[in-house]
């Protein structure tokens, strides 16, 4: 029995599936999950010391490869000032000076400890700004797994919300209107039978939760003038794309300017950590100033503080948004040579530093939900399973996204594309 095995045998009997979020039980491919025993710049070793290379990079945060010596010295100065104040400190105000000065949407901001935190706390603010109940998401965006968001994708115009989980009582969900993405007509018609009611449309702007979805920027900026002539709020999920895709996030590289913005993800720099931002005149609606309740015991602690600050400040010494995009071009253009020689049954999608092997379908990559196959796990989970042999780990998942790292290298990029044409090969 490996250690791996023995470990994960213990954890199934103290945790649900073994784990603490859903998608690291590997459900979606098969096997194991793999124990991290230690990581360090793109490369983690599992417990029986074996090195591998990887592209998930927790999800995000560790957008300069894992333990970064200056966000561990940040991190250790923190710790041996005190781990937790309940209190204001310095670097939650010198973090914030950063987000407001690197994000068009943010004049002020509040710290909470989760993306899913910053979100739902934004959509109470929203609901106060406006006076009105009835919020829009996009089929396809995840924006955490507060109640009124776990919401199926439904298509069609204005499909109440229906919960896609269970404990999820349908009258929590029913002011959550889904639409499609990339369909202009569905926001028209939508606007004009229910824009009047509109809180807030949510979107993320580069949807990257479901493949990555990316959007023609003319829908993003249907969605803008729409929210605006309606009198509704928009609020840019950016708790994926924020300080990664560019300083000011998919607001800045789009050119939209939403009216709210959420972060979570790389904001921490690999701790727990989440804020939420918009004008003055709304921010200050919050408690204390204002009528919206909102706290956190742990929000704005002094360590994962001092990890974001670190984090935000190697990026932007190191001209850290121009290496990543080098980097994803690299991984672009090594892909479409590859492709020349051997069609892969699969396109790669690319933003960035983020990534997405999307399945083969039409002339152009998928825009939306609806448009992805039933069984794309299938072919997934073989790939996923060979290039694990190989020691390279993708997400265990075929709907979720790659990430590069500062500590990535054009050879790592290479690597990962050098193997999938063998696996493909040998599969045939
Ligand atoms: C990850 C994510 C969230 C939820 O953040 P958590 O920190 O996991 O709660 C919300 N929105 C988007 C776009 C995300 O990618």
């Amino acid at each position: 029995m490996t250690a791996n095995h023995a470990l994960f045998s213990r954890a199934l009997a103290v945790l649900p599936g073994g784990v603490s979020s859903p998608v690291r039980a590997f459900g979606a491919v098969g096997g194991e999950p793999i124990f991290y025993r230690d990581a360090k710049g793109a490369r983690f070793h599992d417990l029986e010391g074996r090195e591998y290379l990887e592209f998930v990079m927790s999800w995000g945060p560790m957008i300069l490869g894992h333990a970064h010596p200056r966000v561990e010295e940040a991190v250790r100065r923190a710790v041996s000032r005190g781990t937790s104040f309940g209190a204001p400190c310095e670097d939650e105000v010198r973090l914030a000076e950063k987000v407001r000065d690197w994000h068009p949407a943010v004049e002020k901001l509040r710290f909470v400890s989760s993306g899913t935190e910053a979100v739902m706390s934004a959509i109470r603010l929203a609901r106060a700004a406006t006076g009105r109940r009835r919020i829009l998401k996009f089929s396809g965006c995840y924006h955490g797994h507060s109640d009124a968001l776990l919401v199926a994708a439904g298509s069609g115009l204005a499909t109440f919300g229906k919960p896609s989980s269970e404990g999820v009582p349908e009258d929590f969900t029913k002011w959550t209107s889904v639409l499609p993405l990339d369909d202009e007509e569905a926001l028209d018609r939508f606007f004009a039978e229910f824009g009047g009611e509109l809180a807030v449309a949510l979107i993320e702007p580069v949807p990257a939760n479901n493949g990555l979805l990316l959007q023609r920027r003319s829908f993003l900026e249907r969605l803008r003038e729409r929210t605006r002539e309606h009198g509704a709020l928009l609020l840019f999920d950016e708790v994926i794309s924020g300080f990664r895709l560019a300083k000011g996030g998919a607001s800045e590289r789009l050119g939209i300017t939403p009216d709210l913005a959420t972060f979570g993800k790389v904001i921490g720099g690999g701790m727990p950590v989440g804020a939420f931002g918009g004008p003055i005149e709304i921010m200050d609606l919050c408690a204390p100033l204002g009528p919206v309740y909102q706290a956190g015991t742990l929000s704005g602690n002094p360590v994962a503080m001092a990890a974001g600050l670190a984090t935000l400040e190697v990026l932007e010494e190191e001209d850290g948004y121009a290496r990543l995009e080098d980097l994803g071009a690299h991984l672009e253009e090594g892909f479409a040579a590859r492709d020349r020689d051997r069609p892969f049954p699969f396109r790669l999608v690319r933003e960035g530093s983020l990534f997405w092997l999307a399945p083969r379908i039409g002339a152009e990559a998928p825009r939306k939900a609806e448009d992805l196959p039933g069984d794309l796990g299938r072919l997934y989970a073989d790939i996923h399973a060979a290039l694990l042999e190989r020691r390279i780990y993708l997400a265990p998942s075929a709907y979720e996204v790659g990430f590069l790292s500062t500590a990535h290298e054009e050879s790592d990029c290479d690597r990962l594309l050098d193997v999938l044409v063998e696996i493909l090969e040998k599969e045939g």
